[in-house]
């Protein structure tokens, strides 16, 4: 026997009551499958997910449909092996997680209003939909702009204001013929159709079998997001109702705290920014002359040695690392090494050679253990991070 889909009827039915027809053990342990003579419980498909909410108590996981008979996975676990209350005949209440089921009407019923205004409006095909957890995805076989998408945007919404009803229905085989809607396949009998708008001002026809709101007022809100090319297409992310209010809610938070941080109005972020930017950029520069100038210092600070020579500095780039390093190497005349960094962080080093017959590269396990690094290179250079302290690394050059 088909499962009669209470959610057919009444989109908003959030309770019920129906009789067990079956309840056997399910895949997972602690699960049954359960099948009743009626629920409100929207199965997978369609590119939404299954309704959640609780059969007798107990959490529904799982809602899927076949040839018309929707099966329920339960998880008993809850229940910690007492007798659980699914025995064939027994009348179950069932209650839908409602806020869930809410918001997924709101973004499915929105995205009827989308798919059907692009349809109209440039011919394009809603391809691929994906009614995910606060996300969701809509993919068209044709291309969109931003100013494109910015105007479907403002006529969907119009069509929120509007508070245009919402109604699902069978149409006969006959009048099916006469009806012009949208749809993924070539479907002739059984089709369910959802319109929107009144049967004299249809603004959209669309077979499909999900629950919807019963008027676009409750939809709230219609927002579109980001997009990209897709296929020969395009993708777009969008959010309706009480998941638009969240994201809203974020993105002011964001806005607001960068704003604060500023010290800009919020409508001014943008420009805050890009001052920020152009702050950072100037004092990069100053900082780079600065670096350079005291390079110079450094190095002819350095007296010239027949040793070994090791210099150390906190914060120095890679690129000013080897800079000083090539300046430094010819002070010396054994190993030269540059070292960025702590004793409690560490360093990065470059290590090179004052005298060209010098060969680093057999020594690379030598100089690893001695000042506890991960290093390697080539015969004319080493480089790499270690952990030994200043001291140690001092003695070590000292002694090579
Ligand atoms: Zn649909």
């Amino acid at each position: 026997m088909k499962t009669l889909r209470l959610f057919d009827q009444d989109s908003h039915l959030y309770t019920f009551d129906a009789t067990v027809l079956s309840a056997e053990a399910g895949k997972a342990p602690d699960t049954l499958s359960v099948v009743l003579d009626s629920t409100a419980f929207f199965p997978e498909g369609g590119g939404q997910y299954p309704d959640p909410g609780t059969l007798a108590g107990c959490p529904v996981t799982d809602v899927q449909e076949q040839e018309g008979i929707i099966t329920h996975t339960v998880s008993l676990f809850h229940l910690n092996g007492a007798p659980h209350p699914f025995e064939k005949g027994s009348v179950v209440a069932g209650e839908l997680d409602a806020a869930t089921r809410r918001v997924r009407m709101q973004n499915h019923s929105g995205e009827h209003i989308i798919s059907g205004i692009v349809h109209r409006l440039y011919g394009y095909k809603n391809v691929g939909f994906h009614l995910g957890d606060g996300d969701v995805t809509l993919d068209f076989d044709g291309v969109l702009t931003r100013e494109q998408l910015d105007a479907i945007e403002d006529e969907a919404n119009a069509i929120v204001a509007a508070c245009l009803p919402i109604t699902a229905y069978y149409p006969s085989p006959a009048e099916l013929t006469t009806l012009s809607f949208r749809a993924k396949l070539a479907l002739t009998e059984g089709v369910r159709i959802v319109r929107i708008g009144t049967a004299d001002d249809p603004r959209d026809l669309c077979a499909c079998c999900a629950p919807h709101v019963d008027n676009t007022g409750e939809i709230g809100l219609i927002k579109l997001l980001d997009f990209i090319h897709y296929k020969g297409g395009v993708r777009i992310h969008m959010l309706c109702g009480s998941w638009a209010l969240a994201d809203y809610r974020r993105r002011y938070t964001a806005v607001a705290s960068m704003a604060a941080a500023m010290s800009v109005k919020q409508g001014d972020v943008v420009l805050g920014f890009e001052r920020l930017q152009a702050e950072i950029e100037d004092k990069k520069k100053v900082i780079s002359t600065l670096r350079s100038k005291l390079e110079t210092h450094t190095v002819a600070s350095i007296t010239p040695t027949e040793g070994s020579l090791c210099l150390f500095d906190e914060g120095l780039e890679a690129l000013e690392m080897r800079r000083l390093l090539n300046a430094a190497a010819e002070k010396c005349g054994r190993l030269c090494g540059v070292f960025s960094g702590s004793d409690e962080d560490g360093y990065r080093f470059v290590i090179g050679r004052g005298d060209p017959a010098i060969d680093l590269k057999p020594r690379i396990k030598e100089i690893n253990t001695a000042l506890s690094a991960r290093g390697g290179g080539s015969s004319e250079m080493l480089q790499g991070s270690c952990t030994a302290t200043r001291a140690m690394i001092e003695a070590f050059f000292a002694e090579n």
